[in-house]
């Protein structure tokens, strides 16, 4: 008796996992040459200069920080794959969670000049994992608040809805009136390290990990992600969870 495998699946899997540390590592390894230069520039030529010195230690202190976010995203995303088979079985009310959220991103919304408006319904309840919830709308509004925040405004609407195949859904869309994206990204936005603009990503603090920790979290919710957009026209996020079985009307 002969078995065929195929192995073409696995050997993509391995390819992406490679592709992945190597993007990893380089991502930890620019802020870290950074940092090193500094420190040399701190011991030589910039030691006895207070003004420089300074400013240098801003510099260095932003990117440890950039290391940090890093690697908090990455631990959250290979925490959230671990438990990837396992679906969330707790009812959670997705209108407390959005609005925590929104408060905690009160300060960001005030610098950037944008007013979050929240439009709920009474209650919209899933299964799911609180934090990951959190987490999830934490990186849309997050997102909306500083690409889009030449629009100024960042509308928030939760209602309940159905899927294409008529089972009924939760619909959480985060609508913002910035810059937009063009179609040609749209697909790949959820991939890991995947910026529109990696300058521009850097210089917001971003680590390139935020939607594609969305699609891992809303994967493991049996949910989705739909996106919406054209250039010069703002951008809509919209997350899709399923709310049959419940317990909820
Ligand atoms: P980052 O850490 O760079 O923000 P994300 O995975 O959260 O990473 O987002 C990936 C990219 O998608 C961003 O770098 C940005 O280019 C683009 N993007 C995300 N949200 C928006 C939005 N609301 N408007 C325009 N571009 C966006």
């Amino acid at each position: 008796l002969l078995t065929f495998h195929d192995l073409t699946p696995l050997r993509r899997v391995e390819e992406m996992r490679a592709d992945f540390v190597a993007n990893a590592s380089h991502e930890l390894r620019t802020p870290l040459a950074a940092l090193s230069g500094f420190i040399e520039t701190l011991q030589g030529s910039a030691r006895e200069d207070t003004k420089a010195r300074e400013r240098f230690l801003a510099i260095m202190q932003e990117q440890a920080r950039r290391m940090a976010r890093l690697i908090d995203d990455l631990l959250s995303l290979s925490r959230i794959e671990l438990n990837a088979h396992r679906r969330p079985d707790t009812p959670v009310d997705l209108v407390p969670i959005v609005r925590q959220v929104v408060d905690g991103l009160e300060m960001l919304a005030h610098d950037r000049g944008v007013s979050v408006n929240v439009e709920a319904a009474n209650a919209l309840t899933v299964l799911g994992d609180r934090d990951e919830l959190v987490r999830l709308f934490e990186n849309l509004i997050e997102n909306a608040l500083k690409y889009g925040a030449a629009g100024k405004r960042v509308d928030i609407k939760l209602a309940p809805g159905a899927a294409a195949d008529g089972s009924p859904e939760a619909q959480v869309g985060v609508r913002d009136y910035g810059p937009g994206i063009a179609p040609e990204h749209l697909p790949r936005l959820t991939e890991r390290f995947y910026r529109v603009d990696v300058t521009e990503s850097r210089a917001q603090g971003g680590t390139g990990l935020g939607l594609a920790l969305v699609k891992h979290i809303l994967n493991r919710h049996h949910g989705r992600l739909t996106i919406e957009s054209a250039p010069g026209a703002g951008a809509t996020f919209t997350v899709h969870l399923p709310t049959a079985g419940t317990g909820a009307a």
